[in-house]
């Protein structure tokens, strides 16, 4: 990416107030930086929030989802069956353990993965044979593989994956629902907060999510024996009573410290004012946006009961160059970026299983066309104007002024 300092308007940015800035000082004050009260009280407000039993914070997104997969006993050489159209770190967690990701298409409305494909592909892996082999990587069709664990949806751009199918798929088949709900903090599907649909649930805080700790995440469960292994997991796999030097178990060191914490706790106070700034930011894209031919807009599913937007994706028509309207956008003063760019087409996946063009799709339409905007809870209504004129001055042709 070219310096953001050529540009007039941010891509992302926090949204942090005075009260929130003293609240971290008053934690600096104290003697416990770090596995103090401030966690345990940020933990307990998003639990309730989330309605979860247990919320466990750690040290980002990707760490939640990682102990997810070990929560979830997934082995060397287990299947996860998942979406290729995410962030890269839904997929690589899976990797962390040496187990495989098994892909599948997404929803041409909404980038989500497809509930009916996830039911076909957990039956036709547990019956195995010629059916199973079709849904593995291509390098891996005649290699001997364990068995599905876990089933790990994402919601993409904050809106939630069609949840209640792929549950009851999952809960036929006896394997994990891994929710990657990262982009979807505050988001409700079918009236139900995101976070706690799945078995086990992650959150990601980094600076351009709904609201941020710096760097955070949190683990959401309702099991108690996962709540008591993922607190061991985070603390270098020190059991609760146990010595400081006494590791009962192969763990981590994915804490989160209580400055983030602090931080985490005034941002959720606030969070239903974040959401509602984001969400008017997304009506002033639409209104601007809604007659341009060549945009299609975001599209919200019947399911989403509350909107949570992560980011302010739209989708270019094919016959246009995506990466030449980046390009032009940034000449303009307009960052703007590809998002995401397809798992399964990163180079050491293509290495590793053998993935060829058109693998999936619906995915990879999506992978060429989609655009994120500049999106934040403290962009005016100006800049939205800005954004939208020189976005459809750009896919006019328009000279740049
Ligand atoms: C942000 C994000 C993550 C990971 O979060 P980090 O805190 O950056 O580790 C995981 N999955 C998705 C879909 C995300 O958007």
């Amino acid at each position: 990416m070219s310096s953001t300092r050529t540009f007039t308007v941010p891509m992302s940015s926090p949204d942090i107030t005075a009260e929130e800035r003293a609240a971290v000082a008053r934690v600096l004050d104290t003697t416990s930086l770090s596995i103090g009260p401030v966690v345990d009280a940020f933990e307990q407000a998003f639990a309730a929030r989330v309605g979860a039993r247990h919320a466990v914070a750690v040290c980002n997104g990707t760490a939640a989802l990682h102990l997810a997969v070990i929560l979830a006993g997934v082995q060397q050489g287990d299947l996860v069956v998942t979406t290729p159209f995410s962030f890269v770190a839904s997929a690589n967690v899976v990797l962390y353990e040496r187990a495989i990701p098994v892909f599948v298409d997404v929803d041409a409305d909404t980038g989500n993965v497809r509930p009916d494909l996830v039911n076909e592909a957990l039956a036709d892996l547990a019956r195995g044979g010629k059916a199973a082999r079709q849904w593995l990587p291509p390098n891996l069709r005649d290699d001997r593989v364990g068995p599905v664990k876990a089933v790990l949806p994402v919601h993409a751009f904050g809106q939630p994956a069609d949840m209640d199918p792929i549950v009851a798929a999952a809960s036929v088949n006896n394997v994990t629902v891994i929710e990657d709900a990262c982009e979807a903090i505050g988001a409700h599907y079918r009236g139900r907060p995101a976070g706690g649909l799945g078995d086990v649930g992650a959150f990601a805080f980094y600076p351009n999510k709904q609201m941020t700790t710096g760097e955070g995440g949190m683990l959401f469960t309702s099991r108690s024996d996962w709540n008591t292994l993922a607190r061991s997991l985070r603390n270098q796999g020190r059991d609760v009573h146990g010595g400081w030097l006494d590791h009962a178990r192969l763990g981590y060191n994915y804490r989160l410290d209580e400055m983030s914490a602090a931080l985490g706790l005034a941002q959720l106070e606030r969070l239903d004012d974040l959401l509602a700034r984001r969400q008017r930011v997304a009506a002033w894209y639409r209104e601007r946006l809604t007659n341009v031919e060549e945009v299609v807009l975001p599209v919200t599913s019947a399911t989403t009961t509350r909107e949570s937007s992560f980011v302010f994706v739209v989708r270019l028509a094919e016959r246009l160059d995506r990466n030449a309207i980046i390009k032009g956008l940034a000449a303009r003063g307009i960052p703007s970026r590809p998002y995401f760019a397809p798992i399964h087409q990163q180079p050491f996946y293509v290495a590793r299983f053998g993935y060829r063009s058109e693998a999936f799709p619906v995915c990879e339409a999506w992978g060429r066309s989609a655009l994120a905007l500049p999106f934040s809870s403290v962009m005016t209504v100006d800049q939205v104007d800005v954004v939208c004129r020189e976005l459809t001055a750009t896919i006019h042709g328009q000279p740049v002024r």
